[in-house]
């Protein structure tokens, strides 16, 4: 893996996002592991222990994750190639920005300043491109953020509705407005603050459920965001060969923790035997 030097967030956005996530994901697991749990199982049992080894995988491969899309290099940085007449026809281009030329898939982000090879997309909560090299970094970063956030919302249901019985119209209001009703002062209780936390294990749930199927359903599909965008299935070698473009040759190992190596099939610059295949 090439490391990518400037790793800090170039935008406001990009740097509140970030830091959103980095308090909220923390958060969570305080939440869920030493609030939640301990009350669900005063004993400490068997089954203690086991949500708390499962909550405890969640975290790192969210914490791992995270930082291997952040640190990885996906920009043609370090991968140019001296501009050729000849490479044109291959769906190479020029950028102006970088002053090179540009393989194909690959896009200039704005924001990064560099060409990105496979680009999909600039995410704000890394801060950086999602690209060729870090692709399934970031989809197993979504991935765990969706289980870990279904994980906290469904035992905070159980822990929620146990302490807080609902009543019509105030637990709605708490809930719709969780933020104000806490900060300012309606009720700065410890159970409002778990209300919160809990408010957004549901809005995390639902947000990164439908980014995890939207991207999901790209790379079945073999496209990054422009090109399905375009409707340009050209690299679309069938779902199970998608699959390796993404996570590489250990698919079936590569989910399971962040440094499992699995050696990707190319090396996000030349794609044109990904068309001979389908030939
Ligand atoms: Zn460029
Ligand atoms: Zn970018």
């Amino acid at each position: 893996m090439i490391a990518r030097k400037k790793v800090w967030p170039r935008t406001i956005g990009d740097l509140l996002s970030m830091i959103f996530v980095l308090v909220v994901v923390p958060l969570m697991y305080w939440f869920g592991l030493w609030i939640i749990l301990p009350a669900l199982y005063e004993n400490k049992n068997l089954a203690y222990t086991f949500h708390f080894i499962l909550g405890s995988f969640i975290l790192l491969n969210i914490v791992g994750n995270f930082t291997y899309t952040v640190l990885c290099d996906t920009s043609i940085g370090g991968r140019i190639v001296p501009m050729s007449t000849a490479k044109i026809a291959d769906g190479w281009r020029l950028c102006a920005t970088c002053e090179c030329m540009s393989p194909p898939r690959s896009w200039h982000c704005n924001t990064c300043d560099i060409c990105i090879l496979k680009r999909d997309h600039h995410c704000v909560f890394t801060g950086c491109c999602v690209g060729y090299y870090n692709h399934r970094y970031f989809i197993m970063f979504l991935w765990y953020l969706f289980l870990g956030a279904t994980y906290a919302f469904y035992y905070g249901s159980l822990f929620i509705w146990s302490r807080m019985p609902f009543e019509f119209p105030m637990s709605v209001i708490k809930m719709v407005f969780p933020v104000a009703i806490f900060f300012f002062g309606f009720d700065s209780s410890m159970d409002q603050f778990y209300l919160l936390l809990y408010v957004v294990s549901a809005v995390g749930t639902l947000y990164t459920g439908v980014l995890c199927i939207y991207h999901f359903n790209l790379i079945l599909r073999g496209v990054v965001g422009n090109e399905s965008n375009k409707k340009d299935f050209t690299y679309d070698v069938g779902w199970k060969d998608n699959i390796r473009e993404v996570f590489g040759e250990r698919w079936y190992l590569a989910w399971l923790l962040f440094y499992v190596e699995s050696k990707l099939p190319h090396d996000g610059v030349s794609w044109h035997h990904l068309c001979s295949k389908k030939d």
